[in-house]
């Protein structure tokens, strides 16, 4: 089943910009196509535009082949993309599940496309016949953050498959944490839905948020398009080094997941002994989403003391909350200690 009818009629007749690191596909020894300095600095070649290496490395640990991979500056551009292969301003529209990551709207907002919020409902899990229910022939993205940025919740398999089923644009599941959930990667539903796109990142569990790479994966037809829409060199070479590095060990990576999980239940366990403290919510992240007695004022206290959290508190079915990132240990201790004075 094609996806065509979903992308703008603009993007579907885009002839798109034909690089010379892409044009010409050959062996070769001497590179005059593409203006650049010919003295070694490392970086005077334009880097490979779609990042094969990269990707191969990525296909072999996910067990998702190279060609349903695309990779953006952080998963911000891809988000940004989708909306502009999909939403034609002022005519199509995302669906969010609100209290959820703020850069859906804000991508949306600047392309001038229309938003439309179902609230999650009871522990803040997805209300599926509501979701459906707003859904037209104009929807054609719907946002699923799983685990849920600021809630820290994970959604079931069952419930994004069910949506991905029934929502008649492209499911898009943001696995930004999924490292830290006990609940398994959507990655298994691709091959049996065409219209889905797992978002993954390498921001959190991998320690690399300042290198900004993140990644879809993706039916071929819609990598094509991402691939047709993105900058040419949308990820610069010293990202490409970076990753392929912390690549090669996949342990560390590990290594920060369990002590950050481990840091996760401890600092649950400090939180919960506080009479402030109202509510510490699951979390399948590595932050807590914690309500507590005048929030601001537990926030001001924190600066104070200069450690920033974030306050949520005003945002809807998160009133009175802070969400908390798990940090170091001797952070989390020092983060107690002033929840203690406090
Ligand atoms: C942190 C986060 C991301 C990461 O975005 P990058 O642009 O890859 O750094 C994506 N989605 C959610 C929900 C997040 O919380």
């Amino acid at each position: 089943m094609s996806i065509q009818h979903l992308v703008r009629e603009n993007i579907r007749r885009l002839t798109p910009y034909s690089s010379a690191r892409s044009e010409y596909k050959g062996r070769a020894d001497i590179f005059l196509d593409a203006n650049e300095n010919p003295f070694d600095t490392g970086y005077n070649r334009y880097p490979d535009p779609l990042q094969w290496e990269v990707k191969d490395k990525i296909a072999e640990l996910k067990g998702v082949a190279a060609q349903n991979i695309f990779l953006g500056n952080g998963s911000d551009e891809v988000i940004d993309l989708l909306i502009r292969i999909f939403c034609e301003p002022k005519e199509d529209h995302i669906v969010i599940l609100p209290p959820t990551y703020g850069m859906y709207r804000v991508s949306a907002d600047i392309s001038n496309v229309e938003v439309r919020e179902v609230k999650l409902a009871a522990r803040f899990q997805p209300d599926a016949d509501a979701v459906l229910g707003v859904a037209d022939e104009h929807s054609k993205l719907l946002f699923l953050c799983s685990p849920n940025n600021p809630t820290g919740n994970s959604f079931s398999l069952e419930a994004i498959g069910q949506l991905a089923e029934g929502f008649p644009g492209i499911t898009v599941v943001d696995e930004a944490y999924i490292d830290f959930s006990a609940q398994p990667s959507s990655l298994t539903l691709l091959g049996r839905y065409p219209r889905l796109v797992v978002m993954q990142t390498f921001s959190k569990a991998w320690g690399l948020a300042g290198i900004r790479l993140g990644m879809a994966f993706a039916s071929a037809e819609i990598v094509a398009l991402f691939n047709k829409v993105k900058p040419p060199y949308n990820v610069n070479q010293l990202t490409q080094e970076a990753v392929l590095k912390a690549l090669d060990d996949k342990q560390q990576k590990e290594q920060w997941v369990q002590s950050i999980l481990g840091q996760r239940t401890l600092l649950a366990q400090y939180l919960s002994g506080l009479e402030f403290v109202e509510r510490i919510y699951p979390s399948d992240a590595n932050f807590l989403l914690v309500k507590v007695k005048e929030p601001r004022r537990v926030y001001d206290f924190l600066v104070e003391q200069g450690i920033i959290v974030r306050d949520r508190s005003r945002v809807a079915l998160c009133e009175g909350c802070l969400r908390i990132t798990v940090g170091a240990p001797e952070e989390n201790e020092q983060l107690f200690r002033a929840l203690v004075e406090y």
